[in-house]
């Protein structure tokens, strides 16, 4: 089998540097470390995380003493205040990117805006944005709930979830516009997701099969999964090496594998090798084309 890896898969810049905020934490912190609700959306990493010792929360009132790390998706500001009323020491490592969206919302509440948010209602980063302009935002998802979208004269604004797919969020804007002639657009996808998408989207045209590493939990792994699937129909997401089906290969050649922002290296490069024993078993030599990106990923925050 041949196997392709996509230019840019795996961990961004933002959870790198929550995984480093905690760990660093887990070194350093004196008494009890807790994360409320996962620090980012992989098993592997999350159970890494309790192996030494930061256990998740799905609550603040279930901490009562050390130290509360914030996800990397970040929280609504009540949540930090009812932290440090409780005496917690906190730990933010809220993507900047996603703090961004924070600032964004709060500036267009203080200026009386309609806030429509594309995203996932019951996603953390879509309830900590909402926290920041409360009664402002109209969260949805689906292009059905654009009819239930309140009507106003007013200023609009449109916001998304950072990890939604490019393409959705077009075809969302050019039904929007129309019911909104006077929209505000502000394009919050992440340039991590963007890149993702659009390195899935180079291949998977071409690929017999597509395989993105990453957990149900991980909204941008689930939309990477959904994204390459509209090109490449056998597209697969798995969490581990061990999820990787020997059948989904049969009488296939070309396989492309990418990963969500969330998906550690190493999980990534266990499913290659799994690709390229299924391939050995089938009595062919695996060759595997990695084109990825010698780019430094960094965080650009306009
Ligand atoms: S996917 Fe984007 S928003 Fe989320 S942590 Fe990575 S860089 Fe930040």
């Amino acid at each position: 089998m041949e196997i392709f890896l996509t230019e840019y898969a795996g961990v961004c810049v933002g959870v790198k540097r929550a995984i480093k905020m905690a760990h660093k934490t887990a070194e350093e912190a004196h008494g009890p470390i807790f994360v409320l609700h996962e620090i980012v959306h992989n098993t592997h990493v999350v159970n890494d995380l309790a192996n030494r010792g930061v256990h998740s929360v799905d609550d603040v009132a279930e901490v009562s003493e050390g130290t509360l790390i914030i996800s990397a998706h970040g929280v609504a500001p009540s949540v930090i205040a009812d932290a440090k009323s409780r005496q917690l020491d906190v730990v933010d490592t809220t993507c900047p990117l996603v703090s961004k969206i924070h600032r964004i919302v709060k500036a267009l509440a203080d200026k009386n805006y309609t806030i429509l948010l594309l995203g996932e209602k019951s996603h953390d980063e879509v309830m900590g944005v909402q926290g920041h302009a409360k009664d402002h935002i109209h969260i949805f998802h689906r292009k059905e709930e654009i009819p239930g979208l309140p009507m106003t004269d007013g200023p609009v604004a449109l916001v998304s979830q950072t990890t939604q797919s490019i393409k959705y969020f077009d075809e969302i804007l050019a039904l929007l516009v129309e019911r909104y002639p006077q929209l505000e657009v502000h394009n919050t996808i992440c340039d991590a997701t963007e890149k993702r998408q659009t390195s899935a989207l180079a291949i998977a045209g071409n690929m017999d099969v597509m395989i993105t590493v990453g957990s149900m939990s991980s909204a941008n792994s689930r939309r990477l999964q959904e994204v390459a699937g509209g090109l490449c129909p056998a597209s697969y997401l798995v969490d581990k090496a061990t999820d990787v089906q020997a059948e989904w290969f049969t009488g296939q050649e070309r396989v492309g594998v990418t990963a969500g922002a969330s998906t550690p290296d190493y999980l990534i490069e266990g499913v290659i090798d799994r690709l390229m024993e299924i391939s050995r078993e089938r009595g062919m030599e695996p060759t595997v084309v990695r084109s990825e990106s010698s780019e430094e990923e960094f965080i650009e925050v306009h």
